[in-house]
């Protein structure tokens, strides 16, 4: 017990570095994908599931000047709308999502969208990850944002030692001073397309590798 606390406390004054560097590294990291209110946030969310968040902002520069509310996503027509997001790939599932978590938000919320975990992850098509994001970014509630970067990264810097998302979040969320949590996911996913590439990290250029299990490692 005085040993898991011991590095529990441990982790989290690592933690408390590693933001400290990486907001120098990157003062502008924040949401990469473009909104303007949190259905915007939400309908690039759900685009976002295997795509880039270029691609995304690419194909919602033209879809949120057309689509306005919940309302008008709900009346779409499927075929159009699946021609406008095409680009994004898994198109029908994605346009179908669209029509279905916007229909539940017209019928349920009245048009707006929710804003608890609950309500959002309870929106057809809409995952922990969306809603954390939307949580977020849209309603300034803090929050792990559970992309690719930030798992990756937890477990190659040793914050975590599981390989669930939902378990990773659970440890980081014991660790992450609440106030930084947003900024601190942010932060992570900047350094991950950076630095701590996927394949191959350069760990020789990494600002926190004095920080890192991995790079303690190799
Ligand atoms: S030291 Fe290497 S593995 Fe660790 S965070 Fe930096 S780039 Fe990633």
């Amino acid at each position: 017990m005085i040993l898991d606390e011991f590095l529990m406390r441990s982790k989290s004054d690592r933690v408390k570095k590693i933001i400290a560097i990486l907001k120098e590294e990157y003062p502008d990291a924040g949401p990469r994908l473009r909104f303007s209110n949190p259905l915007e946030l939400l309908i690039a969310g759900i685009l976002a599931a295997q795509c880039t968040d270029d691609k995304v902002n690419e194909v919602t520069e033209t879809l949120f000047r057309k689509y306005r509310t919940a309302n008008d996503y709900a009346n779409a027509d499927l075929d159009e709308l699946m021609n406008e997001i095409y680009s994004t790939g898994t198109f029908r599932r994605k346009a179908e999502a669209i029509k279905e978590c916007c229909k539940a938000i017209v019928v349920e919320y009245k048009g707006d969208v929710p804003n608890t975990m609950e309500e959002l992850v309870s929106l057809p098509g809409v995952g922990r990850k969306t809603a954390n994001m939307v949580l977020a970014d849209a309603f300034g509630v803090p929050g792990i944002i559970m992309d690719t970067h930030v798992i990756r990264l937890s477990q190659r810097i040793g914050l975590s030692d599981k390989k669930m998302p939902d378990k990773i979040e659970k440890d980081l969320l014991e660790i992450v001073p609440k106030k930084d949590m947003t900024i601190f996911s942010h932060l992570l996913a900047f350094h991950g397309r950076k630095i701590c590439l996927a394949r191959k990290p350069k760990c020789d250029h990494c600002k926190i590798n004095e920080l890192c299990d991995y790079y303690k490692q190799v």
